[in-house]
């Protein structure tokens, strides 16, 4: 079985947390050990752990990408004209796996989950697969 979470992002870079979904999706699938998978089937977005205290952080997280992915670069050939979201989706990355223990996610206390727009706004979906140990 594969739960899933659906998103509307609002802005064309943003960082949506999605932890408390996650956390009750495992807590349900009554499993008790194991690991949690989430993946994202988007080529222009990006699943990552990160502090989930401090909002400046993801700020400075898409600052950074949007200096050193710039949206437009005389050399970029795709027709779509998205290129630096591609880029950043694949800087970022698609899946997070995080072990499960005594039916809860093993984060650590300023880790948090969190969905990576980069071409928004857009319905976006996210995957979770949980596997027994
Ligand atoms: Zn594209």
């Amino acid at each position: 079985m594969i739960y899933e979470i659906t998103l509307d992002t609002s802005k064309r870079s943003q960082f949506i947390d999605i932890t408390g979904e996650v956390r009750n999706i495992v807590f349900r699938s009554d499993v008790e050990d194991g690991i949690c998978m989430v993946y994202i089937p988007h080529t222009t977005a990006g699943v990552t752990i990160n502090e989930n205290a401090d909002p400046t952080v993801r700020k400075d997280i898409i600052k950074y990408l949007e200096k050193y992915v710039p949206w437009r670069e005389s050399y970029f050939e795709h027709i779509e004209g998205n290129s630096a979201a591609h880029i950043k989706s694949t800087l970022v990355g698609c899946s997070v796996t995080i072990p499960i223990k005594g039916r809860k996610l093993f984060l650590g206390q300023w880790q948090g989950i969190y969905f990576c727009e980069f071409d928004g706004p857009r319905r976006r979906r996210v995957f979770v697969k949980i596997l027994s140990e």
